[in-house]
């Protein structure tokens, strides 16, 4: 008889990890563009959060050199790589 169980761990380990994401960390920041919380986002000082998948489809409107990003609540220059 075959077996019909499917491996499911990748899901479920997937599953977990979104669990474990949405559970509030103080580091974590909820993005203000997706409303997720990722493991890592970008930050700037006055409390603007925006995760790097938000990131990577605004850089062009946040950033005009890729160096820089500023901020869309506050204007205030943020630099890439410098957390
Ligand atoms: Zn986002
Ligand atoms: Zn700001």
């Amino acid at each position: 008889m075959i077996s019909t169980e499917i491996k499911t761990e990748g899901v479920a380990e997937k599953e977990r990890i979104e669990r474990r994401q949405r559970r509030r960390r103080t580091r974590d920041r909820e993005c203000h563009c997706c409303g997720r919380t990722t493991p890592f986002s970008w930050t700037c000082r006055c409390g603007f959060a925006i995760c790097q998948e938000c990131m990577n489809e605004n850089v062009w409107g946040l950033s005009c050199n890729g160096i820089t990003w500023h901020c869309p609540e506050c204007g205030q220059q943020n630099g890439f790589g410098n957390q």
